[in-house]
């Protein structure tokens, strides 16, 4: 068996571990319920027992080193979860000194985003880029930027906050207490809050039946405008409009070559593109708008993979396109297993 990684990805719901091979290749993986709310000690007590059940199950596996994901904000050179806001009791926690002891293995942690920002650059929709921007519209709308073929992390590892990047004046209040962000008016959630406004229960709209009638997501809204509703259709257009907006200043600030879009609401994203297309069309300097935008490739495995490759393809900038182009040059033939 090749070497691999185990990766973990600590979410607020869900604790998924996996073993990784080089490649991005999920070998085993496993999940269950964080249950955030039991505190720190109980919840790295749980990925102790998933590490320990990985590693039981595939006995000849040459583990080199734990690679995780968690949400922000976290220093990933100190190795520590700060105190996001999903995880409660989480304040300061060691994580790479504890799980380092525990295992007796290289440990590296990064926050869930920008994991989830290399996963998909080294192994998913941004191969071969040297740099882009992954961004999820979820829940919230996080992101993850590749700069010149690295992380960008700026003080204290809290760069790219995209979600938070205040787009107008006027907006519900996003859950860090600003108005106007991002998130506030582009997320899923500002989505479905939307619908839920737009529709009232049992008023016979198609988007109230497929929610049967209590408030309308953004999934709904999906499947509504897949079904040609025009209310649904409406939407989809304000919301192609917010998220093209939001991307053209990510295009003015960091010259992706690509835009990856991730996140729950990227299964519409056939139906988002044209609009958001237009908006980027309308806004962006010349000189951006050829940048293609496209979704993400690797779904809920971008952050383990990405995870994983911190440990995997350490020291290595890159993707796997580009090692395989260097080593080409080197070699003057097809790349072996690994560039030098
Ligand atoms: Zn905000």
């Amino acid at each position: 068996m090749s070497t691999l990684a185990l990766a973990f990805d600590l979410g607020g719901t869900e604790l998924r571990g996996a073993l990784v091979e080089r490649g991005g290749e999920v070998v085993a993986r496993v999940s269950e319920p964080t249950m955030a709310g039991a505190g720190s000690e109980a919840v790295i007590g749980r990925i102790i027992a998933l590490a320990n059940k990985l590693l039981d199950d595939h006995p000849q596996a040459k583990v080199v080193g734990i690679g995780a994901c968690a949400p922000g904000p976290l220093d990933p050179k100190a190795g520590i979860v700060i105190g996001p806001p999903t995880l409660s009791g989480w304040h300061n926690v060691p994580l790479i000194d504890i799980l380092g002891r525990q295992f007796g293995l290289p440990v590296r942690l990064e926050n869930d985003a920008n994991a989830a920002a290399l996963g998909e650059w080294r192994f998913g929709a941004g191969r071969g880029t040297s740099s882009l921007v992954f961004v999820t519209v979820s829940t919230g709308i996080g992101g993850g930027v590749i700069a010149d073929g690295h992380i960008y992390h700026g003080r204290r590892g809290l760069a790219a906050e995209i979600g938070h990047m205040t787009i107008t004046s006027e907006s519900d209040r996003c859950f860090c207490g600003n108005v106007g962000c991002f998130e506030a008016v582009a997320s899923g959630t500002a989505l479905g809050r939307q619908a839920t406004r737009l529709a009232a229960p049992g008023d016979g709209s198609l988007l109230r039946r497929l929610a049967g009638n209590s408030d309308v997501s953004a999934r709904h809204v999906v499947e509504a405008a897949r079904a040609g509703d025009a209310a649904a259709l409406q939407l989809i257009e304000a919301e192609a409009k917010w998220l093209g907006i939001g991307f053209t200043n990510l295009l003015h600030l960091y010259s992706p070559d690509l835009i990856v879009m991730g996140g729950g609401l990227s299964n519409g994203f056939d139906l988002l593109a044209a609009g958001i297309r237009a908006t980027i069309d309308q806004r962006a300097m010349h000189a951006y708008r050829d940048v293609p935008i496209v979704p993400a490739e690797l779904g809920d495995r971008a952050g383990l993979v990405g995870a994983a490759s911190l440990i995997l393809w350490e020291g290595e900038p890159g993707t796997a396109l580009s090692m395989v182009q260097n080593e080409e040059a080197k070699t003057g033939g097809p790349a072996g297993a690994r560039a030098g």
